[in-house]
């Protein structure tokens, strides 16, 4: 396969950054796309070339599939790098990457619709000797059969949306007075959210953790695990804080749970970076969650334990290569992240996006900043609040811990309202220090964080 010399990057904000970053230093140029309301944002001026893709709602913009090709054939591109959300996880998108002769970095479309809906992932993973979260493996078609199932699992159970993801669609259920309300609005929820009222029913673990595996595979049959990250501290099941080594592995474990996850890959064929997530309970027992086909968030917490740099990877396997080992890299130290939001912890949470009029971005030894935001910068409305990802890296937990901290005293950013206060709160947390966190923290401990 020719190497790539032209990658147009299908996203925006410090994803598209990132990518950028490992273009620029491979000598690969690079396209941005920007919707009208990120006509000034960082990733346009830090691309090579930039095409316009439309309004800012991203159904009308970076999630319109015939405008990114567009942008790809004009500009020459020769691969499309997805970042994560958007288009990042859609096999129809793959398949006309495909038909327009242009290299999508990532998946095969076949292993994305293994992996897609939560159902069939969890039927594949049955099949490849993958133990899954107990619960249904089809949709479940009427309320009856859907109370009379969580009855025979026994209470609490989850009730999920099929095609679900970003922590939505998702509905715990304590007790059977609660069924027939939580079914109905859980349904709509699906529905309204994606386009899909296909809702299953999980057994609800208590007080699991949230433990992943980096997964990668070359084109050529070596596929290897790099790793877990622990991304236990969560509100609305969504990661606020992720950490690897997980402080609740041990080496064992992650053997053991690394061959599982490489299992996994293997049974779907899978090519390039995904992660498989998996919940953790109290004994220790493991279960398959879902596989997230692309690059995740956090990844950069595993790029520190390892050395690798995983968009650099992500475009070789593309272009064909051997990964560069053929087993797992063991990681050196211990790394943090934290994801700092344009959000207002005392109001709910609720978005603060504005006008950034003053910013002082961290330094110093093992400090990593992944962010799309500058000085003067409007965040908009419109997409994920996310405006940094702060990571840093040490040799141990405890230092790594001080060390965030650190990062986060000397983050300043004024005009808006972030949660930085709320990130050094958990950090400072004695159970966050203790490592023993499950994904019941951060709802448990609200009061006390605020
Ligand atoms: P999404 O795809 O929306 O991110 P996931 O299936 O990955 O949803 O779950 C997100 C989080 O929700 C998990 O990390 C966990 O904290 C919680 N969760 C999901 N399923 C269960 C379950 N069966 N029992 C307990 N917690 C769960």
């Amino acid at each position: 396969m020719p190497k790539i010399r032209k990658i147009l990057i299908a996203n925006r904000g410090e994803i598209a950054i990132r990518v950028m970053r490992t273009c620029k230093e491979l000598g690969i140029a690079t396209v941005a796309v920007y919707s009208e309301a990120d006509r000034s944002a960082l990733h346009v001026r830090m691309a090579d070339q930039a095409y316009f893709v439309g309004p800012p709602p991203s159904r009308e913009s970076y999630l319109v599939q015939e405008r990114i090709l567009e942008a790809a054939r004009q500009s020459g591109a020769d691969a499309i790098h997805p970042g994560y959300g958007f288009l990042s996880e859609n096999a129809s998108f793959v398949r006309a990457c495909e038909k327009a002769g242009v290299t999508f970095i990532g998946p095969p479309a076949s292993a994305m619709d293994a992996m897609g809906e939560k159902t069939r992932a969890r039927q594949n993973m049955i099949k490849a000797g993958v133990p899954v979260v107990p619960g249904s493996t089809e949709p479940i078609a009427t309320q009856e059969e859907a109370r009379t199932y969580a009855e025979k699992i026994g209470f609490p159970v989850m009730l999920k949306a099929a095609g679900g993801g970003g922590g939505k669609g998702m509905r715990k259920v304590e007790q059977g007075s609660e069924f027939d309300s939580a079914w109905r609005s859980a349904k709509s929820e699906a529905l309204n959210a994606f386009g899909n009222d296909a809702v299953y029913i999980e057994k609800y673990l208590e007080k699991p953790h949230h433990v992943e595996i980096q997964v990668f595979a070359d084109q050529h049959g070596t596929t290897v695990h790099l790793g877990e990250r622990e991304c236990s501290a969560q509100r609305r099941h969504q990661k606020v804080v992720e950490e690897t080594p997980s402080p609740i592995l041990t080496p064992e474990l992650r053997a053991q749970m690394g061959e599982v996850a490489v299992k996994a890959a293997k049974a779907v064929n899978y090519v390039g970076a995904g992660t498989v997530e998996f919940l953790v309970d109290a004994h220790r027992n493991f279960y398959f969650l879902e596989m997230n086909t692309r690059l995740q968030v956090e990844h950069p917490v595993t790029e520190w334990v390892t050395g690798l740099d995983l968009v650099a990877l992500q475009i070789k396997v593309a272009e064909g290569e051997k990964l560069p080992f053929t087993d797992t890299v063991p990681p050196r130290g211990h790394a943090i992240e934290v994801r700092i939001y344009a959000e207002d912890p005392a109001r709910n949470f609720m978005p603060s996006p504005g006008r950034i009029q003053y910013l002082r971005v961290p330094g110093g030894p093992n400090v990593r900043d992944d962010s799309g935001v500058f000085a003067g910068y409007t965040v908009p409305n419109f997409y994920d609040p996310m405006i940094s990802k702060l990571s840093v890296w040490a040799p141990t937990r405890a230092e790594a811990i001080a060390r965030a901290q650190r990062a986060l005293s000397e983050y300043v950013v004024k005009g808006i309202t972030t949660n930085t206060r709320y990130l050094k709160a958990i950090l400072a947390h004695p159970e966050f220090a203790g490592g023993d966190y499950d994904t019941s923290f951060l709802t448990r401990e609200h009061t006390a964080l605020l």
